[in-house]
């Protein structure tokens, strides 16, 4: 039949796009929504890194680079890498991807086999899970509640560590919660790996210039060099220069581990974007200013908007560490009772009470493995946001 593989058929759409194309479903009938979903900056990328980019395209970047990327950008990649976070890599232990999204799913892709397991600490980004069971792997999710800051604990660690798993997947700052591991954390975490080799390590570090207290975030490999070898650092430029659309993210690990990536990529996905390549070399390379400006602005919404949602009876906040979204929890909604009559049981439900009735488009905590809570974007401007959370005021206050 014309039906799709198995692996399609376990996993499902992102539930964000679900929910951003919901919103301008509803735009497109004419309503006026708000909607606090998307999670890329709302800034254009910086000047000079679109300009390097139309240089680049008129002198020559029209062709296939190499496979793991141009020697351009994995040498700045390796300067990166070398200046902000003190780890040593050679070229040949960085490939460049379409994206960090798509260095993820290749890392595990080219690692996991059928039951294998893949420890992912919940609340987690979406995408996660359903990647792992797209490569016929077991998705572990472990939660970690509020009252542990939404952090993986050692013990947690040694609980769901078993001779099938191949992997720890670890964010921070975190999409959705913006929590982030201190130096500490991550070492006690590394006491519990170093017991068990067979254990690979993934940081997603995309978010890792999104913080709040001006401090560098920590890297796990600064806390535990030791884990080198069986680690894969992956990044990007899209949320750190406002880059979503070019596409640009890379894989820096053990040459064995980048090498089965090369081969898988070589045969799938092929080389990155030229122009692109040139416009994160740039990135990388240059004026690093718009961080600091950018960081400086979400910093400036999230302590605006924070007092404000922790002032709904029935939604509380913590303050984020970094990234650009609030993690609130709605539990002070759940049991109660809208205008006309319907009882709200989830956060599912919360979150299209929200939308139908006051449009404010939300992602419920569900979609990231934990209830319940919803995410509010704060990559959009601050008079969406003062308006989004005068709804959300409006809407609890009209709950029985
Ligand atoms: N990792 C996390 C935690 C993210 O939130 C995102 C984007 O939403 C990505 C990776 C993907 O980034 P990229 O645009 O580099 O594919």
């Amino acid at each position: 039949s014309y039906n799709p593989a198995g692996r399609i058929r376990r996993i499902k759409p992102s539930p964000s796009t679900v929910a951003a194309d919901r919103a301008n479903e509803l735009r497109r009938q004419g309503k006026q929504i708000v909607s606090l979903v998307v999670g890329e900056p709302d800034f254009d990328t910086p000047a000079h890194i679109r300009k390097a980019a139309a240089y680049a395209m008129d002198h020559g970047a029209t062709r296939y680079t190499s496979m793991r990327g141009t020697q351009e950008l994995r040498e700045a990649i390796a300067a990166k890498l070398k200046r902000e976070n003190a780890l040593s890599y050679g070229v040949d232990e960085i490939i460049v991807t379409n994206g960090a999204k798509s260095a993820i799913y290749s890392a595990l892709a080219a690692t996991v086999d059928v039951g294998d397991e893949v420890i992912i600490p919940a609340p987690y980004w979406v995408s996660y899970p359903d990647m792992v069971l797209a490569c016929d792997g077991t998705p572990v999710t472990i939660s970690c509640g509020e009252n542990h800051g939404f952090k993986l604990s050692p013990g947690q660690l040694e609980e769901a560590i078993t001779p099938k798993t191949r992997w720890l997947l670890i964010n921070s700052p975190s999409n959705p919660t913006g929590a982030s591991y201190t130096a500490a954390e991550y070492r006690a975490l590394a006491d519990v790996l170093v017991k068990h080799p067979h254990v690979m390590v993934m940081t997603d570090d995309i978010y890792e210039h999104i913080r709040f207290d001006g401090k560098p975030t920590p890297h796990l490999l600064n806390a535990a060099p030791e884990l080198r070898d069986r680690t894969l650092a992956i990044n990007g430029v899209s949320k750190t220069y406002a880059m979503t659309g070019w596409r640009i993210g890379w894989v820096a690990g053990p040459r064995t581990l980048i090498g089965a990536l090369d081969t898988l990529l070589s045969q799938s996905a092929g080389t990155c974007c030229a122009v692109s390549q040139a416009a994160a070399t740039a990135a990388l390379n240059g004026d690093q200013s718009f961080i600091v400006e950018s960081v400086a602005i979400y910093k400036q919404r999230r302590d605006a908007i924070l007092p404000l949602l922790n002032a709904i009876p029935g939604l509380s906040c913590q303050a984020p560490d970094g990234a650009f979204y609030l993690f609130v929890n709605c539990a002070g909604l759940i049991g109660k009772t809208t205008e006309d009559g319907k009882r709200i049981e989830t956060d599912n439900d919360v979150v299209l009470y929200f939308l139908d009735t006051f449009g404010v488009a939300l992602v419920a905590g569900a979609a990231y493995g934990l209830s319940p809570y919803f995410r509010l974007s704060i990559a959009t401007s601050l008079e969406a946001l003062t308006e989004g959370v005068e709804r959300l005021a409006r809407a609890t206050a009209t709950l029985r």
